[in-house]
C-alpha cells in the first residue's frame, strides 16, 4: 500500500535516486509513506523527514525491503524511536518501523517468542497472564522488544541479556537466521550482534505468580513516576552512567536542572533527562547537550558518553 500523497516533496539525489528508492519498496503489502516527517514517530517527539518510511505488514514482506533496498543501494535504518535523536534534516533511504511485526506466541518451557515489533509493556502484560517472570525490570521501558535487545535495555534490577534465548534476524541480503543468545555480546546498552534487522526474540522466562508479578510492576511503573519526567515528550536517559557514578546526579550537581535551549529543557525532576517543552528541534536538544557535557567535564573531569543515539543529517 503505497501513499504517495507527498511524493512530490521528496526528490534529493535527483531523478535516479528516486527511481532506486521505488523500486526498493515496490510490491510491499505494508504500508509505504514518502517524505515523512519522523517526529511522529519519535518518542522526543523531535525529527526530520524520512525519504520513505516502510511499515513492513509480516516478516516476509521485511525479507522483501531488506532485499529490494540491497539490490538498489538504498540504505536502511530500523527505527522503534524511543531512544533517538533524529536530526532535523532527517534520514536518507528507507526507515522501518516494525509496529505491524506484533505477534506474540508462548513456547514449552517458560519460553515466549515476540515479533521485533512488540512492545515492551505489552510483552509484560502477557508475560504476566501466562505467569511467566522474568521481564519485571523492564516496566517501564517504552522500546520494541528488537530495539531492546540491540541496546540492551536494562536498569538496575535486569537487562535484556538475562533473558535473551535465541534472535531472528533478517541479514542485509534478505535470508532469514537464527542465532543463539550465548553467541550474542552484549555490553552496557549495546549487542555486538550481525549485521541485519532484528526480526523476532525468544526470551526464556520462568513459571512465576501473577500477583506478585502484577504488585512487582506497580511499584516500578509508581517509581519511575515519582522520578522520571514521563508526562513530556523524551527520549529517555540521555547520557550513560559513568562507572560507579549516575549521569543524573553529576548533571543535577553541576547546577544544571531546568537548563534550557529552545524547548529543550533539562528536566527538573530527572537531570539525565532532557524534555521536549514543545516544539524543540534536534539542534536545540544537541546544543543543550553540548553545554551539559562541556560544563560537566569543567567542573568534574568526567566526559559524558551518549546513551541516547544520534541519526540524520544536520
Ligand atoms: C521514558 C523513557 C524511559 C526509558 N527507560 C529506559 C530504561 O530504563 N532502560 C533502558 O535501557 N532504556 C530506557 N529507555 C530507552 C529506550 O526505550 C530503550 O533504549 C529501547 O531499547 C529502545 O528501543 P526502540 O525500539 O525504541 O529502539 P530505537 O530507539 O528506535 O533504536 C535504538 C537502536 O536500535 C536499532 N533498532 C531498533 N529496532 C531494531 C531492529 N528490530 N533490528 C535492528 N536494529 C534495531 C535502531 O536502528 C537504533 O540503532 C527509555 C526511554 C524513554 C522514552
Amino acid at each position: 500500500m503505497v501513499d504517495r500523497k507527498r511524493t512530490s516533496v521528496t526528490g534529493r539525489g535527483g531523478k535516479e535516486a528516486r527511481r532506486r528508492l521505488e523500486e526498493a519498496v515496490a510490491g510491499l503489502k505494508g504500508r509505504v509513506q514518502f517524505d515523512v516527517p519522523l517526529r511522529a514517530y519519535t518518542s522526543f517527539r523531535v525529527g526530520g523527514p524520512a525519504d520513505v518510511l516502510v511499515e513492513p505488514a509480516d516478516v516476509n514482506d521485511l525479507v522483501r525491503v531488506v532485499r529490494q533496498a540491497a539490490e538498489q543501494k538504498v540504505p536502511i535504518f530500523v527505527l522503534g524511536g524511543t531512544n533517538l535523536l533524529v536530526r532535523d534534516k532527517g534520514i536518507r533511504g528507507i526507515v522501518i518501523s516494525l509496529g505491524r511485526l506484533r505477534a506474540i506466541k508462548e513456547e514449552p518451557g517458560s519460553v515466549l517468542y515476540a515479533e521485533a515489533g512488540v512492545g515492551m509493556p505489552t510483552l509484560i502484560g502477557y508475560a504476566i497472564r501466562r505467569s511467566l517472570k522474568g521481564l519485571e525490570w523492564a516496566a517501564g521501558i517504552p522500546g520494541t522488544v528488537g530495539g531492546c535487545v540491540v541496546m540492551n535495555a536494562g536498569t538496575k534490577l535486569g537487562e535484556m541479556k538475562d533473558v535473551v534465548k535465541a534472535v531472528r534476524m533478517v541479514t542485509p541480503m534478505g535470508a532469514v537466521k537464527e542465532y543463539d543468545g550465548r553467541a550474542i555480546t552484549f555490553g552496557y546498552r549495546r549487542a555486538k550482534l550481525p549485521a541485519g534487522v532484528v526480526a523476532g526474540v525468544w526470551l526464556q522466562l520462568a513459571p512465576g505468580v501473577r500477583q506478585e508479578m502484577e504488585q512487582t510492576v506497580k511499584d516500578y511503573l509508581r517509581y519511575r513516576r515519582e522520578t522520571q519526567p514521563l508526562t513530556l515528550p523524551s527520549a529517555g536517559c540521555v547520557f550513560k552512567n559513568p562507572p560507579h557514578d549516575s549521569a543524573g546526579r553529576i548533571v543535577e550537581a553541576a547546577g544544571l536542572k531546568g537548563a534550557r535551549v529552545g524547548d529543550a529543557e533539562v528536566s527538573s525532576k530527572h537531570a539525565n533527562f532532557i524534555v521536549n517543552r514543545g516544539h524543540a528541534s534536534a539542534k536545540d536538544v544537541l546544543t543543550l547537550i553540548r553545554r551539559i557535557r562541556r560544563e560537566v567535564f569543567q567542573k568534574t573531569g568526567v566526559k559524558l558518553e551518549l546513551e541516547l543515539k544520534l541519526v540524520g543529517q544536520a
